[in-house]
C-alpha cells in the first residue's frame, strides 16, 4: 500500500521553521514512495485560529515547493480539511464512545477541580494532580454542562514501536481520564487528531517528539475505536543555539521571514533536513537528490541546534550554484527584490546576462538585487565616496577617450572590448589600472563591480557608451 503521511497545522500564526521541518519530512516520505501528502488544518480552536494564518501557512508551502494532494484548495476524497467542518463526525463517533462505556460525561466543575488541585498542594506541593475519577462510574446523565473524559483502562500498558525512538511502553495507570470534549463542545487534539488521521487514511505518523507523550493516548483511542492505529515516526526537535525551544527570541523562526530575507526554497529545505536527518558527510542535496536519499533509517533521535550562520552559508551555495539555481529560476527568484527596489520592468534578457556575474558573491536574493540595481537604473546611483576618488579631472579626457575607442569594437564582446581597450591604452601609455577604476564608477556608480568588460556587455554599446561620458562629464565639474 502506498504511504499516506499528513501535516496538521494549528493556525494560529505564520509557518514555523520546526513546522516546516516536520512537513519536510512527512512530504519527501510521500514523494519518494509515490503515495499521498495530506494537509489537515487543525482549527478547532476558534480563538486562536485564522483564516489569514491558513493562507500565510499555504503560502509559505507553496514558496517552499512542497504541494499538497489533498486538502484546503485542492479538496479530496477524505474532506472536509479542516477541522471546525468536522465536527459533527466527531459528535457521533464520541457518542458511540460512551454508550459503549468507554467514554463518560463528567460533571465536575472547574472550581470543584481547582479545590481539589489546591488541596493536593497544600498537603504535597510536588504532586501532580490527577483527576479522581469521581464521574466515572456515574450511571446518570442530567443535561448540565459536562466534558467528555475518557475512560482509560486502569491494568495494562500501552506499547508501540516507534520508527524512530523504538518500543515505547508506557502504563495506563500512569494516564488519568483525559478529557476529550470540552464543556463547550470543543473537541480536543488527541481525540480530533485520532479521528481524523483514521478517516483519513493515514499510514504514518511524523511529528516532532514534543507529541510523544499523546501518542498512548491516541492508541487507547485506536483501541476503544477498534481502528488499525498507524505507524509513528517522532522527531527530533529543532532547538535554540543554548539548547532550549527555539523562538523569535533567538532568531527568526517563521518560513516567510526567511524569504523575504532572500533565501532561496531550497536553501531552506536543505538546511532544516538536516534536523533529524543526515545522509553521510553530504551537506547539499538539490530537491530530486533530497527525494531520493530520504529515508527513516536515516533519522536519528539527537535533536539539533540552529545556527544561523550556518542557515545562511547553506542557502548561499544553493544560489550560487548553478546545478542548484537554475538562471531561469534565478531571474524569477530576484524580480520582487527587484521590484521592491522599483525596477519593475527589467528586461529578461538582460537580468540573465547579469546575474552569472554576480552570483559568486551575493549571499541572498536581497544582495543580489542590490548587485543588480546599477544594471537597470539609469542613471545609475553614484557613490560619493567612489565618484570623489575616481572621477578626478584626469580622468575625464580617459574617460572621453575610451567611450571614442570603444564606440566601434565589433563584436561587442568582453574580448573584443579587452584587447581595444588595452591596445589604446598602450598607445596612450597607459596601463590599465590609470582608467579602469574611474571606468568601473562611470559605469556602475561603485567602486567595485564584476569585470569592467563583462559589465560593458550587460550594459550593451549604447549604454556603455554613455555612461563613460556621462562619468567624464561628472569628472570635469
Ligand atoms: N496541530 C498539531 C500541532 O500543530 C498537530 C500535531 C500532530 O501532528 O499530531 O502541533
Ligand atoms: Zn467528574
Amino acid at each position: 500500500m502506498k504511504p499516506r503521511l499528513r501535516f496538521a497545522p494549528s493556525p494560529s500564526g505564520y509557518l514555523h521553521i520546526g513546522g516546516a521541518r516536520t512537513a519536510l519530512f512527512n512530504w519527501l516520505w510521500a514523494r519518494s514512495q509515490g503515495g499521498t501528502f495530506v494537509m489537515r488544518v487543525e482549527d478547532t480552536d476558534q480563538e486562536r485560529s485564522s483564516i489569514e494564518s491558513v493562507r500565510a501557512i499555504l503560502d509559505a508551502f507553496r514558496w517552499l515547493g512542497m504541494d499538497w494532494d489533498e486538502g484546503p484548495e485542492v479538496g479530496g476524497p477524505h474532506g472536509p480539511y479542516f477541522q471546525s467542518e468536522r465536527k459533527p463526525i466527531y459528535k457521533e463517533l464520541v457518542e458511540g464512545l460512551i454508550r459503549e462505556g468507554k467514554a463518560y460525561r463528567c460533571y465536575c466543575t472547574k472550581e470543584e477541580l481547582d479545590r481539589q488541585r489546591e488541596q493536593l498542594k497544600a498537603r504535597n506541593p510536588k504532586a501532580a494532580f490527577v483527576y479522581p475519577g469521581t464521574c466515572r462510574d456515574r450511571t446518570d446523565q442530567p443535561d448540565l454542562p459536562h466534558v467528555v473524559r475518557f475512560k482509560t483502562p486502569r491494568e495494562g500498558s500501552t506499547e508501540f514501536v516507534d520508527k524512530v525512538f523504538g518500543a515505547i511502553s508506557t502504563p495506563n495507570a500512569a494516564q488519568q481520564d483525559f478529557v476529550l470534549v470540552r464543556t463547550d463542545g470543543y473537541p480536543l487534539y488527541n481525540l480530533a487528531a485520532t479521528i481524523d488521521d483514521h478517516l483519513m487514511d493515514i499510514t504514518l505518523v511524523a511529528r516532532a517528539r514534543d507529541h510523544i507523550g499523546n501518542t498512548p493516548q491516541q492508541l487507547l483511542l485506536y483501541r476503544a475505536f477498534g481502528w488499525e492505529p498507524p505507524e509513528f515516526a517522532h522527531l527530533p526537535m529543532m532547538l535554540s543555539p543554548q539548547g532550549d525551544k527555539l523562538s523569535k527570541r533567538h532568531t527568526a523562526v517563521s518560513v516567510q521571514e526567511y524569504r523575504d530575507r532572500g533565501f532561496p526554497p531550497m536553501g531552506v529545505l536543505n538546511y532544516i533536513v538536516r534536523f533529524g536527518w543526515s545522509f553521510g558527510d553530504q551537506e547539499i542535496f538539490g530537491k530530486q537528490q533530497l527525494i531520493e536519499a530520504f529515508g527513516w533509517d536515516r533519522v536519528g533521535k539527537g535533536d539539533g541546534k540552529f545556527d544561523d550562520k550556518k542557515f545562511a552559508d547553506v542557502a548561499f551555495e544553493h544560489l550560487k550554484r548553478e546545478d542548484l539555481t537554475s538562471l531561469d529560476e534565478y531571474a524569477s527568484s530576484v524580480k520582487p527584490f527587484l521590484d521592491a527596489r522599483g525596477l519593475t520592468d527589467v528586461p529578461e534578457a538582460a537580468l540573465k546576462a547579469a546575474i552569472p556575474g554576480i552570483r559568486e558573491r551575493a549571499r541572498t536574493l536581497v544582495d543580489a538585487a542590490n548587485d543588480l540595481d546599477y544594471y537597470f537604473r539609469e542613471p545609475p546611483e553614484l557613490d560619493d565616496k567612489a565618484r570623489q576618488k575616481f572621477l578626478t579631472k584626469e580622468a575625464a579626457p580617459r574617460l572621453e577617450a575610451l567611450a571614442e575607442t570603444l564606440s566601434t569594437v565589433e563584436p561587442f564582446t568582453a574580448d573584443a572590448l579587452e584587447a581595444r581597450a588595452k591596445h589604446w591604452a598602450e598607445q596612450q601609455g597607459l596601463s590599465m589600472k590609470d582608467f579602469a577604476q574611474a571606468a568601473r564608477v562611470a559605469l556602475s556608480g561603485r567602486s567595485a563591480s564584476p569585470p569592467l568588460f563583462d559589465v560593458m556587455v550587460v550594459l550593451g554599446r549604447e549604454r556603455t557608451l554613455a555612461r563613460l561620458r556621462r562619468g567624464a562629464e561628472l569628472a570635469k565639474s
